[in-house]
């Protein structure tokens, strides 16, 4: 048996904050909107590739985090501990280009997180953008003891596409290419994660 992923693509459309300003010519960026679409985008290339998936919140409400983790458990526990977590975000606080994280410590998540690292370098280095990695402990990955990555059993990892706040990069992410891009490098990161 083939593992499945669990699409996490947190955030409602009531959280506060977690949307970009609003730019000159009255575009703004939601995140519970760009996680959702780019989960929808994942999903629909996983059922082309007969690949497995749960999404974690299919409404679009803000589901908390203890409830997500304790939804992502069960679909682990279901699928007997043949599943990984992949939860989609777009990025804040001023900077620029993509990054991925797992918790604090050597986890399976690490070697998953560096397949999710090569094809975002694969797809979106030759167009000029950065990628934020932190080889300090020897891989590309970053580590932060966020919730979701805490509390869920099974290998988790969580990507941060590109910056809301920074215009370039939001612009990129509200596009069609961007976020054909982004479901593209995470559904070929899926397909070789799965046959690891
Ligand atoms: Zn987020």
């Amino acid at each position: 048996m083939k593992p499945i992923v669990i699409l996490d693509n947190g955030h409602g459309e009531e959280t506060a904050g977690k949307r970009s300003p609003v730019w000159s010519d009255g575009a703004q960026l939601f995140e519970w909107e760009f996680n959702r679409d780019i989960v929808r985008r994942i999903a629909a290339q996983l059922d082309d590739l007969g690949i497995g998936y749960e999404i974690l919140t299919p409404e679009t409400t803000d589901v908390t985090l203890g409830e997500r983790c304790r939804r992502a458990n069960e679909i682990y526990r279901n699928y007997n501990g043949m599943a990984f977590l992949v939860s989609v975000h777009a990025n804040a606080g001023g900077g620029t280009g993509w990054e991925v994280y797992t918790s604090p410590g050597e986890t399976k998540a690490d070697a998953i997180a560096t397949v999710f690292a090569e094809e975002a370098q694969r797809v979106f280095v030759p167009d000029g953008w950065r990628m934020r990695f932190d080889y300090s402990d020897g891989d590309p990955d970053k580590e932060a003891a966020f919730y979701i990555l805490m509390h869920t059993n099974c290998p988790a990892i969580l990507t941060e596409n590109f910056f809301m706040d920074t215009e370039k990069d939001c612009r990129f992410i509200m596009s069609e290419t961007g976020r054909q891009q982004i479901a593209e490098m995470h559904v070929a990161a899926i397909k070789r994660v799965i046959n690891l």
